[in-house]
């Protein structure tokens, strides 16, 4: 067993999540899980940064694919998790408006932005009770925003907010035991999903912040670049 710090990033196989498996791994020496729906494409990416980054298969999506990732591999292989970045995400749905939605697009992105998440804390809340100083980290994003709430992305939109309740209830269930759960905005990326001007190790380091927060930090925010935004 590893006395390195533990973390898991899901859909970590490219874009934020890349990112962030290399930031953890090579700025804070933590062994890095690297989870991708696609094991071949986590693999490489889990090749290309090196640091001892291994490559999880994880459908975030599918129940059966992450009680498989925790109690085939993780458990077994390791006992503990110390850090969980609920990276994974899908959707931005700027071609849809909230009234004329297709709903069967709206659960699919509810089941990866929304209850993805919530299926993996739910298998990581033990191995992080054994972890030290234990991190959750939930990519969410402005688009979720009820104060800046638009008419665009509302699939998107309605899973990211979902999913910042889903972070508050969290950090008020796991406070006692200091567990730290904080939801963060990487700010408009330059990836496949986001397309904005902002480089991706800028985006990344707001999560990495978040998951590497000292012992006593914030539990049940919403932060962006380390500064708290509204909900
Ligand atoms: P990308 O589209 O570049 O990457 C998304 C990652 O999630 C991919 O690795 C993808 O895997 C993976 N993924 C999708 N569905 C699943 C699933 N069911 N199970 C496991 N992995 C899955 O997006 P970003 O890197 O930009 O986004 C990362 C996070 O940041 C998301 O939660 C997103 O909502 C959030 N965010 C991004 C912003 C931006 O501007 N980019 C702004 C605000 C928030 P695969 O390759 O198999 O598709």
């Amino acid at each position: 067993m590893t006395s390195q710090r533990i973390a898991l990033v899901t859909g970590a196989n490219r874009g934020i999540g890349k990112e962030v498996s290399r930031q953890l791994a090579r700025d804070h020496g933590m062994k890095v899980l690297m989870g991708a729906r696609d094991l071949s494409k986590g693999q490489a990416a889990a090749d290309e940064i090196g640091y001892g980054a291994e490559a999880l298969e994880l459908d975030v999506s599918s129940p059966d694919s992450v009680a498989a990732a925790f109690f085939l591999m993780v458990e077994p292989s390791y006992g503990r998790l110390d850090v969980l970045v609920n990276n994974a995400g899908v959707d931005y749905d700027t071609d849809q408006q909230v009234h004329l939605a297709d709903l069967d697009r709206v659960r699919r992105a509810f089941d990866t932005n929304l209850f993805g998440p919530w299926d993996t804390t739910i298998a990581a809340v033990p191995l992080l009770q054994r972890g030290t100083d234990a991190r959750i980290v939930n990519v969410s994003s402005g688009a979720g925003s009820l104060n800046s709430m638009s008419a665009g992305t509302p699939g998107y939109g309605v899973s990211k907010a979902a999913l910042n309740a889903l972070t508050l209830k969290t950090a008020a269930a796991l406070k006692p035991q200091g567990i730290l759960v904080n939801a963060v905005c990487p700010g408009w990326v330059a990836t496949d999903m986001g397309g904005g001007g902002r480089p991706i190790s800028e985006g990344a380091k707001g999560v990495v912040w978040a998951a590497t927060l000292p012992k006593g930090g914030p539990t049940g925010g919403f932060f962006r670049d380390g500064v708290a935004i509204d909900w």
